[in-house]
């Protein structure tokens, strides 16, 4: 679909990439044409300069100085919390847990939801297709409680395969887990469909949101999910930035995962108490300047609205598909028939590894490897694979200078 052929407004890419330093640079020698963006974003100068004034006018700690700086900085932090909050439709700010992204979000989850309701013999249930941040922390707590991990199947285009998730939530499963958007071939799980099969079944589900959020408008209360975690810098905000979004009902019956300051009411030798949710849930320090980061770039995504952004990124996928099609023995991985602008492939005769290695001297920032989805790979028979990933800032010029560069060094490798 062309941006302009159903009067969505078009973005205006000029002034957006000029919002964006690094894409100026230049990469040995040639223009940099980044197409990593499921690894991690760019960063608009808005974000950089919120991240740049909190440091230089607002720096102190949050929610115990009650002296100016510290209230910026309280203020600054809170107003992410909030930003996040609309961001996602989340029905209360309270219900917003702030962390450092996705990985902490489900680990959260992990130890402080699922380890102390697992007994031996349940279940978690999770599918093929995620990242490890959405198995690795459901294994560790089965360990520990005699409970085991099921993986539901996908087919061979990379999409979840509905029934047999259907037929995997029986009574011994505890938890289901499943990612909004896959990171490595950009499928789009019908979370909706999957989370009303779960409530049927009184079993809470987690969203592994962190591929969603950059290219989709997000609303937890619709989605119908219980759990729904997110990381900042794949969404033009800073590393080391997230949050895990839970029904309260849920953060009310959590005990606590990290112990320290900001988390208390009173502590007492003789027995601590727990501040409310979310602030229960987030000792120590935070990431306090990141986190003014993510509300600039929660305000850059609202300033281009996602009606534009979607359409742009659709025509880019389909330019970018349509064109690797034209290179000879390349395969691409993932035909889901929803998709983010994500496409991994392989190129016969190839390493991806060693293509990867030749694009990046092209300019070209493509990721190689297992994408940390170790499953999916023994999945599809693959070591690892080539992914491009596409943003609302990349251009159909950068596809084009791609396909060139991928057809240039295929030569090289034949
Ligand atoms: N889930 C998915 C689908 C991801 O793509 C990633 C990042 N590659 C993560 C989880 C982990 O995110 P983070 O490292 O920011 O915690």
């Amino acid at each position: 679909m062309n941006a302009k052929a159903d009067a969505t407004p078009a973005l205006d890419l000029a002034r957006i990439r000029a919002d964006f330093p690094l894409l100026a640079r230049q990469v040995h020698g040639k223009p940099l044409v980044y197409l990593d963006n499921a690894n991690t974003s760019q960063k608009p100068r808005q974000v950089i300069e919120a991240v740049d004034r909190h440091y230089r006018e607002h720096n102190a700690n949050v929610a115990r100085a009650v002296h100016q700086l510290g209230e910026e900085a309280t203020g600054a932090y809170e107003g992410a919390r909030d930003a996040l909050a609309r961001f996602i439709n989340a029905p209360s700010r309270n219900e917003v847990v702030l962390t450092s992204g996705t990985t902490q979000a489900t680990n959260l989850v992990a130890y402080s939801y699922a380890l102390p309701r697992l007994q031996p013999g349940d279940a978690i249930l999770t599918t093929v297709m995620e990242h490890h941040a959405n198995i690795v922390p459901w294994q560790l707590v089965a360990a520990r409680s005699g409970a085991t991990v099921k993986a539901a199947p996908i087919d061979g285009r990379g999409e979840l395969i509905v029934e047999k998730f259907v037929e995997l939530l029986t009574p011994e499963v505890k938890l289901a887990c499943v990612g909004h958007v896959s990171n490595v071939l950009g499928t789009v799980n019908p979370v909706r469909e999957l989370a009303r099969e779960c409530r049927k079944r009184g079993i809470p589900l987690l969203v592994d949101g962190s591929q969603a959020v950059p290219h989709r408008p997000v609303d937890v209360q619709a989605l119908g999910c219980d759990f729904y975690a997110l990381t900042g810098h794949k969404m033009l905000a800073p590393t080391g930035t997230g949050a895990l979004w839970a029904k309260k009902e849920h953060l009310d019956a959590m005990p606590p995962f990290f112990g320290g300051g900001e988390m208390i009411r009173e502590v007492r030798f003789g027995g601590t108490t727990f501040a409310d949710p979310p602030h229960k849930f987030e000792a120590g320090t935070p990431n306090i300047a990141g986190f003014a980061g993510v509300a600039a770039a929660l305000d850059y995504y609202a300033s281009l609205g996602f009606d534009a952004i979607r359409a742009h990124e659709r025509a880019l996928l389909d330019h970018a598909t349509a064109r690797l099609r034209e290179v000879p023995g390349l395969r691409i991985i993932g035909e889901a028939a929803e998709k983010e602008p994500v496409i991994s492939f392989l190129l016969e005769g190839a390493q991806a590894t060693d293509l990867a290695t030749l694009l990046d001297l092209e300019g070209v920032a493509v990721r190689s490897g297992h994408h940390c989805a170790h499953p999916l790979m023994q999945f599809f028979g693959v070591p690892a694979t080539l992914r491009a990933s596409l943003a609302f800032y990349n251009t159909h010029e950068e596809v084009d200078a791609f396909v060139a560069a991928l057809l240039k060094v295929r030569k090289l490798l034949m």
